[in-house]
C-alpha cells in the first residue's frame, strides 16, 4: 500500500459565504443567555432589558465566526 502526502501551507480566513459573526450575551449573575443574533446591539439590548428586570450587571458576550483553510502553496 502506497500513501501520497502532500504538505501545504494553509491560511484561515473567514469564510466569505457565510454571515456575519454570530453572538450572545449571557448574564454572569444567573447565566441566563440572549437570543443568538448576528447584531451587537441586539445583545446590548437584552442585556440592558435584563439589568433592569433583574438588577444583575456583570455579562459575558460570546461571538462566533466561521472560517475557512485555504491552501496558499505547495511546500515541496
Ligand atoms: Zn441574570
Amino acid at each position: 500500500m502506497t500513501k501520497v502526502l502532500r504538505h501545504l501551507l494553509w491560511k484561515i480566513k473567514p469564510d466569505p459565504q457565510r454571515q456575519a459573526p454570530i453572538r450572545y450575551v449571557q448574564c454572569r449573575g444567573c447565566e441566563e443567555k440572549s437570543p443568538v443574533e448576528a447584531s451587537q446591539a441586539e445583545g446590548d439590548l437584552w442585556a440592558m432589558n435584563h439589568a433592569g428586570r433583574t438588577g444583575h450587571r456583570c455579562y459575558r458576550e460570546f461571538a462566533a465566526s466561521d472560517l475557512i483553510a485555504t491552501p496558499i502553496r505547495d511546500s515541496r
